[in-house]
């Protein structure tokens, strides 16, 4: 992507000239399953909506690899008609101890453009050496009888409209666990997310290319379970914490019936607010983050988790006392926020400000004379770019770009500007025609 794109403001005008002539969406429904070692794809249901609300340009091309890609061609041509990318809490819970004891299923849902003529879906999922570790190849015809509606509505209400949904980017909140009568309280905490994210550049300068609109689907209890304390509740999408036993893991595994609960919005990204005071969230590549919305530290944990689910941003924190290989020295990471400089030229390189690496030991003498970056004040830092190591939760091996950044401590205010140019980045993918 070129960078000189995002300056160019007519360009994203012009993009609506190029804009396919897609108007409905094939959804897609999967499931993932297998143990840490096999990995399996099976089709469930194909459904149609009304509309296409996805990138209108840069249809065939992909920016980041990801941890598995889908790719639309048209059946008789071969052309590609569309691709995209994409993470799963399947491939992150095959990394569990779990899943060397039990064979386990996750749900997947992807939305492409419902093709005018018979096509071909491919599925992949790759490890982290982007070895091809499950596929899976099928024929969609438009006129399938048994590709069926989704008509769920619930009430919505549109927090920021900067346009027509085929030049923006469609961004949408949901509500878990909030009853009818709480809609207005969803409502309210969702504007306080928009504007949490909305007050973090490049989202500031660039938030006429997004609209966000809040979708209020009622749960009969409010709140959401905490398996640890063997509290279970009646909630829309029956979201929980301690996924993987991991307490403060905070995910719904109902994927298909959280796109049930969007068919009647325009919605290619998604945000679920849960109705909990409880530090809790995640976030999965192009699939959907979660968030509680009433603890002292959700506006940052919301903006960090979309960080991860809108651009592929990694963590940038890392475990000082233990080890964890989550990235080799084989194959450069995709995300394009951390590095083990087997590609570091498709990185940050030309943006280093010093030079050399910034060592862990390095950090600790810095901490030991007073200089702790993780708690000075901010407006007085005076931060370069360049590698510091530790990482991903790697505390060696993998280096981030920053002493600190929104996607490394909440603490921090902003992203660091190689999160902000990556974020650009994509921001312009979904707008600005590339040619
Ligand atoms: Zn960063």
């Amino acid at each position: 992507m070129k960078r000189i794109l995002s300056t160019i403001t007519a360009l994203a005008l012009c993009a609506c000239a190029f804009a396919g002539s897609y108007d409905k969406t094939l959804r897609l429904d999967y499931i993932f399953s297998g143990t840490d070692k096999t990995a399996e794809i099976s089709l469930a249901r194909m459904h149609s909506i009304d509309g296409w609300f996805g990138r209108s340009v840069n249809m065939d091309k992909l920016l980041l690899r990801g941890n598995g890609q889908i790719r639309l061609n048209d059946k008789a041509t071969g052309k590609l008609l569309y691709v995209n990318s994409f993470s799963t809490l399947f491939q992150e819970w095959q990394n569990e101890e779990e899943a060397t004891r039990v064979r386990k299923s996750f749900e997947n849902v992807f939305l492409v453009p419902m093709p005018d003529a018979p096509a071909t879906v491919t599925v992949e999922l790759t490890d982290n050496y982007n070895k091809v570790v499950a596929s899976i190849t099928h024929d969609v015809d438009p006129a399938d009888i048994l590709i069926s509606p989704v008509e769920e509505a619930y009430p919505s209400r549109y927090l920021l409209k900067s346009g027509a949904s085929e030049d923006c980017i469609d961004i949408a909140f949901v509500a878990e666990g909030y009853r009818a009568e709480e809609a207005e309280l969803f409502f309210s905490e969702a504007k306080m997310a928009m504007e949490s994210i909305l007050s973090h550049e490049p989202f500031k300068s660039m938030k006429d290319r997004f609209n966000f609109v809040a979708v209020a689907a009622p749960s009969l209890e409010s709140g959401t379970s905490v398996p640890h304390d063997h509290a279970w509740k009646n909630t829309v999408l029956g979201s929980h914490y301690d996924t993987f036993y991991m307490e403060r893991y905070l995910t719904t595994l109902n994927l298909f019936k959280l796109h049930d609960v969007l068919s009647s919005v325009p919605y290619e990204h998604i945000i679920i607010l849960c109705n909990t005071e409880t530090y809790g969230g995640g976030g999965v590549f192009n699939s959907y983050m979660l968030s509680s919305t009433r603890n002292s530290l959700s506006k940052p944990v919301i903006v960090h988790e979309f960080g991860h689910s809108f651009a592929g941003l990694a963590d940038e924190y890392f475990y000082d006392d233990e080890f964890v290989q989550t990235y080799n020295n084989v194959v450069e990471p995709w995300e394009p926020n951390i590095t083990t400089l087997v590609d570091f030229d498709s990185k940050w390189k030309d943006m280093m400000e010093i030079d050399g690496i910034v060592t862990k030991a390095d950090q600790a003498a810095e901490r030991a004379a007073g200089r702790d970056t993780r708690k000075m004040d901010y407006t007085k830092a005076d931060f370069k770019v360049g590698l510091y190591e530790g990482a991903g939760y790697m505390s060696e091996g993998a280096y981030r770009p920053y002493p600190e950044c929104r996607m490394k401590i909440n603490e921090y205010p902003v992203f660091c500007p190689v999160c902000e140019r990556a974020i650009r980045t994509i921001i312009d993918y979904y707008t600005v025609e590339d040619r």
